[in-house]
């Protein structure tokens, strides 16, 4: 269960707030809302504000079978925090058994179709299966994380998936989201500690520098306009933007 936490700051008070607010307005619009928790510092407090104040959009995360070990330790912590499981969704077997048996155990190194591939078994298959059914989506990205990211609206319907998708975090800055986390002493991926500020699988993601976009560790032998999961497409204008700087 939640241990005692110190009194919020007033303005980030605020921002949670708003944050319900919209989620509770998402309840109130669509049925079915739930929560793909990519399980990321901004994941925590989204986590936190759900299942605290909104529990009845269910939360879901997708285990690639590529995670990090510190990413499962992280699933346990959060679970044995709120008394509550994230329920998870997994890639097809025979689908991903044939990929690796066409492609090699890596083969997402070999190319932007290949990652692609990859990505498209391991995580928006499962993530296809895991909204199927429901009429918004939740998800915590950030105006600040991208130049995609920046030009993204709080609710959009979302046409690759035929449901909306609402975005609670856009406004909140990254020191918002580390003050939350320490103010309420939240659970996070102890790899945030170790200059990881976007965390995916294991074979394709690694720490930055001080400074660098913080995307810049996902998918880095990839040009910039092409490093996204599939599970937020870029905008093609920030896609040229973005290109030639560094990029989740
Ligand atoms: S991030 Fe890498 S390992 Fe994970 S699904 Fe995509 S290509 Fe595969």
């Amino acid at each position: 269960m939640s241990s005692p936490a110190p009194e919020l700051p007033r303005a980030l008070r605020e921002r949670a707030e708003a944050s319900i607010s919209q989620l509770r307005a998402a309840v109130g619009e669509y049925k079915n809302v739930c929560y793909a928790n990519s399980l990321g510092s901004e994941s925590v407090v989204l986590t936190d504000l759900i299942w605290e104040s909104v529990p009845e959009i269910e939360i879901f995360s997708i285990d690639t079978g590529r995670l990090y070990p510190e990413t499962y330790d992280l699933i346990e912590r959060v679970q044995n925090r709120y008394g509550r499981a994230l329920r998870l969704y997994y890639p097809e077997a025979t689908d991903l058994e044939d990929w690796v048996a066409q492609n090699g155990i890596n083969g997402f190194r070999d190319g932007v179709d290949q990652r692609h591939g990859c990505c498209g078994i391991r995580k928006v298959a499962p993530f296809r299966r895991a909204v199927a059914g429901h009429g918004a989506w939740v998800t915590g990205i950030r105006r600040q994380q991208s130049a995609s990211r920046a030009m993204a609206a709080p609710v959009e319907w979302d046409s690759e998936y035929g449901l909306h998708k609402v975005s609670p975090l856009l406004d909140w800055s990254e020191q918002e989201i580390w003050d939350y986390i320490r103010k309420k002493r939240l659970p996070y991926n102890s790899l945030h500690d170790s200059g990881f500020p976007s965390i995916g699988c294991a074979p394709c993601t690694r720490a930055v520098q001080p400074g660098e976009d913080e995307r810049s560790g996902r998918w880095w032998w990839e040009r910039p306009d092409s490093r996204e999961c599939g599970l937020h497409p870029r905008r093609k204008a920030a896609a040229l933007a973005v290109a030639g700087s560094g990029p989740k």
